[in-house]
């Protein structure tokens, strides 16, 4: 499978990386990356605050194609994360930066590489972002999300990608080993991109996406068992609060638009747990006509509104999260927060939206 990069920027041989935004790794990113691993290096992987089943998957699949180039290499997530992705392999070697805090922080002040995945900025990594910011490491980035920052060395950003998944693939041909791909690998990164492209249906995935996936599949990727590990572990409660969010949903036909609101207090009595309403975004834009739903979710304990956007189309919830939520992520889908009450948050929301009625009828 042949992946073209641009190779016309050679222009500075003095540089040891280009850093390339908005493109695919260029040829003096990919030379330095090969020298930069053909030594022993301490590697310390990172995915961003709350990950998903990309950043896991992203993660885990370059830290097995990593240890079995002989490198010392560990993951550290910034906190934990569903149970519905603790079946991956490799899933136990993985420290939480909240739980295994000493461990985590020594491997972090040791690291002479550290590579940062599914992320491209240091605030999403949340109390991870002093010692990240503080290591003298060399940073690699593989991220497929808008406005990335300038923290990396080796930086591979391309935000037409589908997934981080779909560009450690990229990476692992770009630096020739393909065929090192193992079935353990294979199952990681069906998982991220099966995740990031809602099962293969978002705009994103491409026909080269699905050649990918097909070569995980022939590498013995179960995708038949994913997909069932990943969506087939509810809980009567989480379905139970799917009835309470789906019940609590306002529709807004003139805007285009649904929203969900679900209190703390509507979390607890539903027992829940991590992970419980992924996925729950989604059913706004399963209604005719409608192009733009988020959701809204209480934490009192960090004491913020947690948001999800999604669009279908050309609206842009990166740059409404952005602008009005603290937040970012990619045209049709992004986060934000808000530190007023769930009441304002969706109130100030709804406010907004006259600003934005011609985009959202278009
Ligand atoms: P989700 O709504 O599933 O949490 O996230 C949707 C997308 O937006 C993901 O790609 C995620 O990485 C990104 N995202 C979520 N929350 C934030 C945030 O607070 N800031 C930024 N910059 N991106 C976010
Ligand atoms: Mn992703």
């Amino acid at each position: 499978m042949n992946h073209k990069w641009p190779i016309n920027s050679l222009t500075d041989s003095t540089a040891i990386v280009l850093n390339c935004i908005f493109a695919p790794m260029n040829l003096e990113a990919i030379k330095a990356a090969k020298l930069l691993l053909s030594e022993p290096q301490k590697i310390v992987i990172v995915p961003h605050k709350n990950p998903d089943g990309d950043a896991i998957g992203s993660t885990l699949a370059l830290w097995h194609y990593l240890k079995n180039q002989g490198q010392d290499a560990t993951i550290v997530a910034p906190n934990d994360y569903p149970k519905f992705l603790k079946w991956m392999p490799g899933n136990e070697q993985i420290l939480n930066f909240e739980k295994e805090n000493t461990q985590a922080k020594n491997k972090i002040e040791k690291a002479t590489v550290i590579c940062t995945l599914d992320f491209n900025h240091l605030g999403r990594v949340g109390q991870m972002e002093k010692p990240l910011e503080a290591s003298s490491a060399t940073f690699i980035m593989i991220d497929h999300h808008q406005a990335p920052s300038d923290y990396a060395k080796i930086m591979y950003s391309d935000v037409s990608m589908s997934s981080t998944c779909e560009m450690v693939y990229n990476f692992i041909e770009f630096l020739g080993d393909t065929d090192k791909i193992t079935k353990e690998m294979a199952d990681c990164l069906y998982t991220g991109i099966m995740t990031d492209t809602g099962s293969f249906k978002f705009r994103s995935t491409t026909g080269r996406t699905h050649r990918i996936v097909a070569e995980f599949i022939d590498k013995g990727a179960q995708n038949t068992q994913i997909h069932h590990r990943v969506f087939d572990t509810n809980t009567p409660g989480r379905l139970h609060l799917l009835g309470c969010a789906l019940k609590n949903m306002v529709i807004l036909e003139n805007y285009r638009t649904a929203y969900i609101t679900l209190s703390q207090e509507e979390l607890d009595a539903h027992e829940f747990q991590k992970g419980d309403t992924e996925g729950f975004v989604n059913y706004g834009l399963t209604l005719e006509g409608i192009i733009f739903a988020v959701i809204f979710i209480e934490n009192k304990e960090e004491g913020i509104i947690k948001i999800s956007f999604r669009s279908i189309g050309e609206f842009s919830v990166n740059e409404f999260a952005r602008s009005h939520f603290e937040g970012g992520g990619h045209n049709n889908a992004a986060g934000g927060k808000s530190d007023t009450s769930l009441q304002e948050t969706a109130t100030y929301f709804e406010s907004l939206l006259k600003n934005y009625e011609d985009q959202l009828n278009p």
